[in-house]
């Protein structure tokens, strides 16, 4: 019998293969995607300045809408050719990530080093921001209602600040002999900010001196400190990492990979679909609370908002039940020094494209809404028609952890969503990193899934 030619036999196993190996022609495009992406990890580090920095890309580009939310969370909006009432195509992406908050009364001095108690934000391994240089971003609002900006140890000529860590030759008993959890603890996550006296005053002097200078420099007083929003963050630029500068590294991937992808598609997407909308969202990082975060109505408030200003009437709750939504969210990449944590077959890997979840949660999908199986087919059909790497990927083994996004809280309003964005190592870290050509990949499937009619 002669033997079946190999190209009469159909290929029924699914082969994933390398988005670099799928975007060989697109180097130029994945350099210069990255280029803008670095820039935006490099000067973005708060929630308050994403949506800054959105705002002004987007008042360089032609036809968006913004609406925004107490300059926390930011809807960058494209209007489509269908009508608003037919649904709009959401994707979701958050702007906060974890850091280290100033307590409301921070400062002290202690063995004549003037310190800031914090309190930490979100899920850190607080052993990483030890021996570092730290940045602080925010804003203190005077009684009076002024805002007075502060952005100190960004710029290689300001000075930075720092948290110290014991020294080896005495940490066996406090931290050695110790689990995690109780060798790293919140309370002695404290700021060191200077340690020079105030030779005129009695005591607290070196506190003193801090005092004067920031009265000097932002005429501000201690209890300013009280309505403030401080943030504590790694110091310094996302750089390229890699002699083939083929990963991106910084702080902070988590989720702006997804945030930034989100904006350049609804920058760059044709309006001949839906109305789109890149709805970036503060507060995930502790379970999207608050006025600012997913849980809120904001994306109502956003409707009716557009509605107003095409001039059409809709019911922003039967507007979402019509629409179709994407997650955008990082997820955590196979990490080869602990493949014990993973399964590998589903696992997303760093290098292979936007990563698809359907389903996340803990102890048996608790707490996800997980798409349907219609959705993921769409899904994936836009994604193979447009040519695009992409991945399925599960956060770690099964019973192994597990995390939640968004994506539930705008599942409550009858629209179809799915988890999507690239896979990560080093994830919550203050230096995450990325494949360039997954970032890419991410805003390509974005852009797609909005041009999609
Ligand atoms: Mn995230
Ligand atoms: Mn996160």
């Amino acid at each position: 019998m002669p033997k079946k030619r190999a190209k009469d036999k159909p290929d029924l196993s699914n082969k994933i293969k390398s988005g670099w190996e799928i975007l060989k022609e697109s180097l130029p495009e994945i350099e210069s995607y990255n280029r803008e992406y670095l820039r935006f990890l490099t000067q973005v580090k708060t929630e308050r300045e994403a949506v800054e920095h959105l705002r002004d890309h987007a008042g360089k580009a032609r036809g968006l809408e913004l609406v925004e939310n107490r300059g926390k969370a930011l809807a960058v909006c494209r209007r489509g050719a269908i009508p608003l009432k037919e649904g709009v195509r959401i994707v979701v992406a958050h702007i906060d990530c974890p850091r280290l908050d100033l307590k409301a009364n921070p400062l002290y001095e202690d063995t004549d080093l003037a310190m800031l108690k914090t309190h930490y934000y979100g899920g850190i391994k607080k052993y990483q921001w030890l021996a570092r240089p730290l940045a602080l971003h925010g804003v203190l609002v005077k009684e009076d209602g002024s805002p007075v900006k502060v952005l100190m140890g960004e710029d290689p000529n300001d000075p930075c600040f720092t948290i110290e860590d014991l020294l080896p030759h005495l940490a066996a008993n406090v931290q050695y002999a110790k689990k995690l959890p109780d060798a790293f603890q919140a309370e002695k996550l404290n700021i060191i900010l200077g340690s020079r006296p105030d030779l005129t005053a009695k005591e607290n002097r070196v506190k003193e001196y801090i005092l004067s200078l920031l009265h000097e420099k932002y005429g501000i007083v201690e209890q300013d400190f009280v309505s403030a929003d401080l943030e504590i963050v790694p110091a310094g630029p996302a750089r390229e990492v890699g002699i083939d500068r083929s990963l991106i590294g910084g702080y902070g991937q988590d989720d702006r990979a997804c945030s930034w992808a989100a904006f350049a598609a609804v920058r760059d997407a044709a309006s001949k679909g839906c109305t789109s909308i890149a709805l970036l969202m503060d507060k995930e990082e502790i379970g999207s609370e608050g006025n600012t975060g997913a849980k809120s109505m904001f994306i109502e408030e956003v409707l009716w908002e557009l509605a107003g200003r095409y001039g059409e009437e809709i019911i922003p709750s039967r507007v979402l039940f019509r629409s179709k939504a994407i997650s955008g969210d990082a997820n955590g990449a196979f990490d080869p020094d602990y493949p014990e944590v993973h399964e590998k077959m589903n696992a997303a890997k760093l290098g292979y494209g936007v990563c698809v979840t359907k389903f996340t949660g803990a102890r048996g999908k608790v707490g996800s809404s997980e798409a349907h199986a219609e959705y993921m087919a769409y899904i994936r059909s836009i994604l193979n028609r447009s040519g695009i790497p992409w991945q399925t990927g599960e956060l770690g083994k099964v019973d192994e952890g597990g995390g939640g996004t968004v994506a539930k809280f705008l599942a409550e309003y009858g629209m179809d969503i799915v988890d999507m964005g690239p896979p990560l190592l080093s994830m919550h870290s203050p230096f995450e990193l990325s494949s360039k050509v997954d970032t890419y990949s991410t805003y390509l499937a974005y852009r797609a899934f909005m041009e999609d009619k």
